[in-house]
């Protein structure tokens, strides 16, 4: 069976760049049933490989970068593409040059992320026009762009799609957003308001039909919420949290995808910043799946050519490697918040899960953190500090996560007093 795997990666490595038979890798569905001793159907690996091989057009494609068709959109993006959330955290001249550096290595696709624009509407996209903006004025044509909003009202997100526009796109050689996310839709009163007529998905539809966007992408942390988001058949690409902690997408989310040609990406492949010191692992175990793309963040150069090593050759893991990601991820799932949202809301107005993630994550440092919450409560915004322990939220975590316990341990860390 180990053979047949070589073989078929060989073909993987040999053909890269090349237009492939399909009929060259449907065959090995017939022999092959399960891979290096790991739950991967190997159908879907097979299928994974049409997908890289058969591609067409040449946007920012490099030789050594392998390319995914991202469902019914039909874009071809590399399948390691940038989680731009790192560069929030850089300065500009750093930023740019690691964007630059991410096209050269062949990363098509960059997925712009500006850390709690939920909390402050007012600067949105200013980060990503500082920093991607020179790049797209240069080099547009060699990536295509993710831009989201958390909005959710139709006006808020109209306002938002021209503000991108207008502060991102404007000059460069294709002045329109290639998908535009809806995030954040973790509850079902968001995604109700959503559709709803005065939601945002009419602005979304509306600036599709007037030329301002090209695709829709609905991001979320609950497999529950998304699949009814789904169901609409108004997306054409799903977003959501995948890693070895995180697998809930596999049982209806993925499949579904699948069956409907919608394009899948995978969101916080290291869980959030707290399994980054294996990030290789985690990367390889997402591609095991049938996931369109997987979006890191990488924040330095060293990061981005580690990352994106596994887009150049991808090799399974073994089932040691598989052994040894299992136990770093196991005592991080004991105290892991999906992000699912079903604690909200806090009886204090907390934003329960954004306290968790900058507590948990290690992609900043602590002064970073520190910084970050001082500005929050600066802004009134309410902070792990203002839990009073009423437990209200642990009756509706399905994890039962001691919340008032971490957001205590929380304040501590992050209040730094
Ligand atoms: S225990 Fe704390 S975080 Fe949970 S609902 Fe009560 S105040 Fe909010
Ligand atoms: S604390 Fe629990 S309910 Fe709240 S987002 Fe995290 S996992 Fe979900």
């Amino acid at each position: 069976m180990k053979n047949i795997h070589n073989l078929i990666n060989c073909y993987f490595i040999s053909m890269q760049g090349m237009a492939a038979e399909s009929s060259i890798y449907k065959q090995y569905t017939i022999v092959c049933s399960k891979v290096n001793g790991l739950t991967m159907d190997a159908a879907i690996y097979i299928k994974n490989a049409e997908d890289f091989m058969c591609g067409n057009g040449n946007h920012g494609r490099q030789a050594n970068m392998r390319y995914k068709r991202l469902g019914r959109t039909n874009l071809e993006l590399s399948v390691i593409s940038y989680g731009g959330l790192a560069l929030f955290f850089k300065e500009v001249q750093e930023a740019t040059a690691l964007i630059e550096a991410a096209l050269d290595e062949g990363i098509n696709y960059i997925d712009c992320d500006e850390a709690g624009n939920q909390f402050v509407p007012a600067v949105v996209y200013e980060d990503t026009r500082n920093k991607l903006g020179p790049v797209l004025k240069k080099r547009r044509n060699e990536l295509y762009v993710g831009i989201k909003t958390m909005f959710a009202k139709k006006d808020d997100v109209a306002r938002a799609i021209d503000k991108a526009l207008e502060l991102v796109f404007k000059g460069t050689s294709r002045e329109k957003i290639d998908l535009f996310h809806l995030a954040h839709v973790d509850i079902d009163e968001k995604l109700d308001l959503l559709m709803s007529r005065e939601g945002g998905m009419a602005a979304v539809e509306e600036a599709r039909e007037q030329g301002k966007l090209d695709y829709v992408l609905v991001a979320s942390h609950n497999p529950t919420v998304l699949m009814k988001a789904l169901k609409t058949d108004r997306f054409d690409v799903a977003e959501f949290p995948f890693t070895i902690i995180e697998q809930d997408y596999l049982k209806e989310v993925v499949p579904y995808c699948k069956e409907h040609d919608i394009g899948t990406i995978a969101m916080k492949p290291l869980g959030g910043g707290q399994l980054t010191q294996r990030a290789d692992l985690c990367i390889r175990w997402i591609m095991n799946y049938d996931v369109d793309i997987v979006i890191p963040g990488m924040k330095t150069m060293e990061e981005l050519k580690q990352n994106i090593q596994p887009g150049h050759t991808y090799v399974p893991l073994s089932a040691a490697e598989l052994k040894e990601l299992d136990e770093i991820a196991r005592p991080i799932g004991q105290e892991y918040c999906h992000r699912c949202g079903y604690c909200l809301p806090c009886t204090q107005g907390i934003h329960i899960f954004s306290q968790f993630d900058l507590y948990k994550t290690s992609t900043i440092s602590l002064e970073q953190k520190r910084a970050i919450y001082k500005q929050m409560k600066e802004r009134g915004a309410k902070t792990a500090g203002d839990c009073v322990a009423c437990g209200l939220c642990i009756e509706k975590c399905p994890f039962k996560l001691p919340i008032p316990d971490i957001m205590e341990r929380a304040d501590k860390a992050l209040a730094g007093e």
